[in-house]
This record gives C-alpha cells, sequence and structure tokens, in this order.
C-alpha cells in the first residue's frame, strides 16, 4: 500500500522537491527540525530499512551517495547528519523508507 511519500513520487501530492533521478527523490521536510531538512527517499517502495535485502545494496549505496550530491549542492557537506528511524518505536511516522538530511544547526551526541 503506497504511503505519502509514494504520494509525492506519483507528483499526487505536492512537495518541494529539490532532487530526483531515476533510482530517488528528495524533498524538502514539511515540519524541519533543522534549519536544513531534507528527506532523500528511494522511488521503490521498501517500508523500513529492516526490509531491505541483498538485492537492495545497489539502491541503498545510491541513497547514500545522492544525499552527499545533496548536502554539496545546499552547501551543508562539511556538516551534515544522517538519519533513519526504523520503526514506530524509535519515531519511524513514514512506512517507506527515508534518510533525513540534516545541517544548519549544532547536534547533540547521544541523540534522544
Ligand atoms: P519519520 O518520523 O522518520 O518516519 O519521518 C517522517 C518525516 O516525514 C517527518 O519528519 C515528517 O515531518 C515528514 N513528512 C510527513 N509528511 C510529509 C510531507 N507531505 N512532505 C514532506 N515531509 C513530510
Amino acid at each position: 500500500m503506497s504511503t505519502i511519500f509514494g504520494k509525492i513520487i506519483k507528483r499526487e501530492i505536492p512537495a518541494d522537491i529539490i532532487f530526483e533521478d531515476d533510482q530517488c527523490l528528495a524533498f524538502r521536510d514539511v515540519n524541519p527540525q533543522a534549519p536544513t531538512h531534507v528527506l532523500v527517499i528511494p522511488k521503490k517502495e521498501i517500508p523500513r530499512l529492516a526490509d531491505a535485502s541483498r538485492a537492495d545494496q545497489a539502491l541503498l549505496g545510491h541513497l547514500l551517495l545522492a544525499a552527499n550530491e545533496i548536502a554539496k549542492t545546499l552547501g551543508v557537506q562539511d556538516a551534515y547528519r544522517l538519519v533513519v528511524n526504523n520503526g514506530a518505536e524509535v519515531g519511524q511516522s513514514v512506512f517507506h523508507l527515508h534518510l533525513h538530511l540534516l545541517a544548519g544547526r549544532s547536534f547533540r551526541w547521544p541523540p534522544g
């Protein structure tokens, strides 16, 4: 079943899309947690990272490299954080795999 991110991929609902290629899409988070907060998602509907398989190895690498390219484009390549929430218990609310690309403020460690 398609999620809200599936609908963004199909342009059924609007989003502030900043990057797209044949395998992924990136758009600004509607509820930003940092001055830069972009979501990088595969076009393939994988609910959680835990649902990915060996067959997704190249796609997962592609997402990381796309996130890095987007960070460069946005001028935040020297200080950004990538977050993947895997499962509702750790905060996943949309069950379509996504990388949070966060930058533009200081971040604490460990994360809350
Ligand atoms: P997570 O909680 O890790 O599943 O992250 C889901 C993220 O999607 C949250 O940061 C939401 O603010 C964001 N989000 C939900 N709906 C939309 C939307 N329509 N456009 C952009 N971001 C969204």
